[in-house]
């Protein structure tokens, strides 16, 4: 893999894409730094070989100019904080102001630019924008795997300027060597843990996974249109009506192919969706009219756990019930601790995509699993046998 460990970056200027899209609180503060601080290595490294720093990336979803909220200028007091110098900022990422600024910084600095998606030619991976990013650096790294799935102009048409020095960073070199432990000769029994709201995203990463995993555990709101699929009542649980014929597929072929599936037996339900709902646990396919599954109940806990733990590889993607409620976070925390213990038996596990991450951060269990992915639908594109085009580009 080229990565920047091949490089030495003695008085070079390094273009660095990084994924700085962090949540922001209302004043702007930032809520989980967690893929600031994953960027890290990479950049220590070019610094203390005497390179300087140009980083770019974008925040939030601007609709195409400048907006105050997704300015990048909000993370700047923190990304000096980590590392303990003085980040210059570009208040935008092509023109005049920013190719001078780039053509004075020293060995040693670094250089935040404005969010790329203030200008709509990033997402469209127009050539000439990235053409003008490019003439910013001479050496291109590109570091954001949560990302990687876009064929955008900093993450993939930029990489043709730097034939000859362009390099994965740190992070996602990590990134892709724990996915492919996963995605191809993952020790068994290989147990791939799904949940999350909608049936619908999920269905290529589902039928993938159906020819490589020996258990596919199935939590979350997509369970229910598999209940109601197979003739259960659901109430007002989350349902995808048009999906249900699907369900009915994926079953079958997962029997064809000696994968256990495994669905809730019990499920936790509410009369409102409401952490301070009414309260009650009744059996999969038995919820009453008006009353609606917000978590796996105690007996698929059980059921879900002890499969978990006996494998020796486990993939886990998206939570088993709304578990943003205190209320009804008690199975994904379950679920989390499944993985822990599977883990502590020498199991690999990958936590990824949707708000698992999120979840397994809630619970303060981020350091007792494998691995924690920063992408969600990079990694899930990743698994879905896709080839993602800001890997190739760095490849080719
Ligand atoms: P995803 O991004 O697909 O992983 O979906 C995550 C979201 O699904 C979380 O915000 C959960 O609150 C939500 N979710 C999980 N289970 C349920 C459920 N039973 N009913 C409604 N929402 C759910």
């Amino acid at each position: 893999m080229n990565t920047i460990d091949e490089c030495n970056f003695k008085d070079k200027k390094a273009l660095v894409r990084v994924d700085f899209n962090v949540p922001l609180d209302k004043d702007f503060n930032i809520t989980d730094d967690k893929r600031m601080r994953a960027a890290l290595p990479t950049i220590n490294k070019i610094l203390k070989e005497g390179g300087s720093v140009i980083l770019m990336s974008h925040l939030g979803r601007p609709k195409g100019g400048p907006e105050e909220k997704y300015s990048l200028k909000h993370i700047l007091g923190d990304l000096s904080r980590m590392l303990d110098l003085t980040v210059k900022f570009a208040e935008n990422c092509i023109g005049d102001d920013v190719e001078k600024k780039a053509k004075n910084l020293f060995p040693g600095e670094v250089l935040l630019l404005e969010n790329l998606r203030f200008h709509p030619e990033e997402e469209k991976g127009d050539i000439e924008f990235a053409e003008k990013l490019s003439k910013l650096g001479n050496v291109y790294v590109n570091d954001a795997f949560g990302t990687a799935h876009r064929a955008h102009a900093s993450t993939t048409i930029i990489a043709q300027f730097f034939p000859n020095a362009k390099y994965f960073g740190y992070l996602m070199a990590e990134e892709l060597k724990n996915a492919e432990k996963v995605n191809h000769g993952a020790a068994k029994p290989f147990t791939a843990i799904m949940g999350g709201a909608k049936v619908s995203d999920k269905i290529l990463l589902i039928e993938s996974l159906l020819d490589k995993v020996d258990n596919l555990i199935i939590g979350g709101g997509m369970a229910y249109t598999f209940a109601k699929a197979q003739g259960g009542e659901i109430g007002t649980s989350l349902l995808e009506e048009d999906r249900m014929a699907l369900c009915l597929e994926l079953l079958a072929k997962a029997k064809a192919k000696g994968v256990n599936l495994i669905l809730p037996i019990d499920t936790v339900i509410a009369d409102k969706f409401d952490n301070n709902a009414s309260k009650n646990q009744v059996d999969t396919g038995k919820i009453p009219a008006n009353w609606m599954g917000l978590d796996i109940g105690p007996k698929t806990i059980k059921l879900f756990s002890e499969t978990v733990k006996n494998s020796k590889t486990v993939l886990w993607n998206g939570p088993m019930g709304v578990f943003e409620m205190a209320n009804f976070e008690q199975g994904t925390k379950a679920i989390a601790e499944a993985v822990v213990d599977a883990t502590k038996n020498g199991a690999f596990s990958l936590i990824g995509g949707g708000d698992s991450a999120a979840a397994i951060a809630k619970f303060g269990l981020e350091n007792e699993v494998s691995y924690v992915s920063t992408g969600g639908g990079a990694l899930l594109e990743y698994m879905e046998g896709k080839e993602l085009p800001g890997v190739k580009a760095i490849q080719n």
